[in-house]
């Protein structure tokens, strides 16, 4: 028994030591008598029934906290969801939400169609000329041109004699399918093939690995899927996910497939990740911490380094999500363009990368690798059904039977371009975007966010609606993206944009707009502009949900008028 002396104030002699035990027996009798004389007139089954509920009252209240889903956001949805129930508040808020999406879908041109839709196979199969004439009529639809470089992102390179090279190699391996790489012995190695570059151009030691996915989205979805088992197999019970504001919304969709809590981390002024407040995020439910190189929104890089400290401090799995820009910034330096931070598997901490053959490796759609410093965090993103009567069914990505032509596509690609071809469409994407936005920077009444290293520029303004601004651009023939929280427009520089003069236009045409707009900065924005401004402003984001379902409802619409489809299309009424 360990006797522990205090000495008592005033020096006193050895005879007045103290043994904690002693202490704590005494206060342990207090507490008892004190305890028994309060429950003395109560019955037994009282006393255990009173423990019980209170026991799964605690439970309950615990598990109610501590759900994916924070208390304020489910307390905001279940205010709101009274508020539509209200008389009068109630039909009048279906009003609004009826003009919304009247207004919304009435500005997508691309939903209205002339002739009518096929709704059945039909009975007698059309001759080959017959499926290749009507296929022109389809490809001809619409009235954006993305052959021009007026479109942001999108389509990365367009290159005809690339285009040509992939559709043969598609011809090559179009019945093919990974899933049987014992029929495509020569589709595996490919695949193998594809990763391993890419593990090389990350700078992966001897024990990266990968797999190849369908684009960014399942890229993000397989590290997400692995770093959740990884911490349930650790215990975490509730497995968090620690990402910027600015971070691709693939990281919200992981989250919500998987069960897992997505922690928002908010950005400084110069649109990086604050790294003190992911710090102070940093709990024992967190599975990952993610970064982006660079991100989406305004085509900034993360501060990598800074968050690989806390990762490698507090052992967390790190994700740097280089899916826009992987493909760029691994030959940034050869192109002349070395960026101030390193952010791949040089990095001490950077457990996982993924990136997109799709954008900047110019393969075709559907294509994407995700890396992983070490096998035993891949490990976690496999799946095996052990007793499947169809067999033990092994599979390492989201689908089962995947298109082989593809990826041989994907390899076609990165084996034609070879790293002279990647480093010079670098060189003259980071050229035409140093160059745009240095003459931005001189236009008045709009501004350049943060400092852009890569091949996205995005513009805000003080002074009016940019949103105004996206408007014009788009009478001019462009189609920029449109952000939010802060209201931003932003342009996603490829291939088509590096052509002779579609730089000088696009500068052109922003003077022009700005000057135009200027003329009467107060105007009211109108259009698909205004539609993403009061978006913005409606406190109820289910409401917003509820508009985009009728959005992604009138994708499938097959009847002559979408408006048509529309009707039913109501909050409650799904
Ligand atoms: C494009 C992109 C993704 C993934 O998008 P997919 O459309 O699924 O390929 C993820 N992160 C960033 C930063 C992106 O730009």
């Amino acid at each position: 028994m360990a006797v522990v002396a205090v000495l008592l104030g005033g020096g006193p002699p050895l005879d007045a030591l103290i043994s904690y035990k002693e202490i704590f027996l005494h206060y342990l009798n207090h507490a008892r008598s004190l305890v028994n004389g309060k429950v003395a007139g109560i019955e037994p089954w009282q006393l255990i029934a009173s423990s019980v509920t209170a026991t799964l009252l605690g439970v309950w209240l615990y598990t109610f906290i501590n759900q994916p889903e924070s208390l304020t956001s489910r307390a905001k949805k279940w205010f709101f969801r009274l508020l539509r129930k209200l008389p009068y508040i109630g039909p009048m808020i279906q009003k609004r939400f009826d003009k919304a999406v009247d207004e919304a879908l009435s500005n997508l041109s691309f939903l209205k169609c002339e002739k009518a839709y096929i709704k059945m196979l039909p009975a007698k199969g059309l001759s080959q000329p017959e499926v290749l004439q009507m296929l022109k009529d389809y490809s001809s639809m619409g009235d954006v041109r993305w052959q021009d470089g007026k479109v942001s992102g999108t389509v990365y390179s367009g290159e005809e004699k690339l285009t040509k090279l992939l559709v043969k190699v598609y011809e090559e391996f179009a019945w093919s399918n990974p899933l049987h790489p014992d029929v495509f012995p020569g589709l595996r190695k490919m695949e193998a093939e594809v990763v391993r570059m890419a593990c090389t151009l990350f700078h992966g030691g001897p024990d990266c690995c990968g797999t190849l996915t369908s684009g960014g989205t399942e890229s993000i979805l397989m590290a997400c899927k692995a770093y959740r088992d990884l911490a349930y197999e650790k215990g975490i019970k509730y497995p968090e996910i620690l990402a910027p504001v600015s971070a691709h919304a693939a990281f919200d969709k992981a989250a919500a497939y998987f069960g897992m809590k997505l922690v928002h981390i908010p950005l400084t002024q110069n649109m990086q990740v604050d790294v003190k407040a992911m710090k102070r995020a940093i709990s024992r439910n967190t599975a990952m911490l993610v970064c982006s190189a660079p991100q989406f929104p305004h085509g900034i890089i993360d501060p990598i380094e800074e968050v690989a400290e806390l990762a490698v401090k507090y052992k967390i799995p790190f994700h740097v999500d280089a899916c826009l820009g992987g493909f760029l910034i691994v030959f940034m330096e050869k192109a002349g363009f070395p960026l101030k931070h390193l952010f791949d598997f040089r990095v001490k901490g950077v457990t996982s990368i993924s990136a997109d053959n799709h954008k900047y490796g110019y393969a075709p759609k559907g294509s994407s690798v995700v890396l992983y410093s070490d096998k035993k965090y891949r490990y976690y993103q496999f799946f095996v059904a052990t007793d499947w009567q169809g067999g033990i069914y092994a599979s390492p990505t989201v689908a089962g039977s995947r298109p082989g032509g593809i990826i041989a596509a994907c390899w076609a690609a990165m084996m034609h371009l070879g790293e002279d071809g990647y480093v010079e469409a670098t060189r003259k994407i980071i050229s035409t975007a140093r160059f745009i936005e240095s003459e931005l920077q001189k236009i008045g009444h709009i501004f350049v966010f943060g400092k852009p290293e890569v091949s996205v520029i995005a513009l805000g303004s003080d002074t009016f609606d940019i949103f105004r601004l996206g408007n014009t651009l788009s009478s001019k023939g462009w189609t920029l993206s449109m952000l939010q929280y802060p209201s931003s427009i932003h342009i996603a520089l490829t291939l088509l944009h590096t052509k002779p003069g579609v730089a000088e236009q696009f500068l052109k045409d922003i003077r022009e707009s700005v000057s135009e707009i200027m003329k009467d900065p107060k105007a009211k924005t109108t259009g698909v502009g205004a539609i993403y401004g009061m978006a913005q402003a409606i406190p109820d984001r289910s409401m917003i949900t509820d508009i985009s379902h009728v959005f992604l409802d009138a994708l499938y619409n097959t009847d002559p008028l979408p408006a048509a489809a529309l009707v039913n299309g109501s909050p409650g009424s799904h």
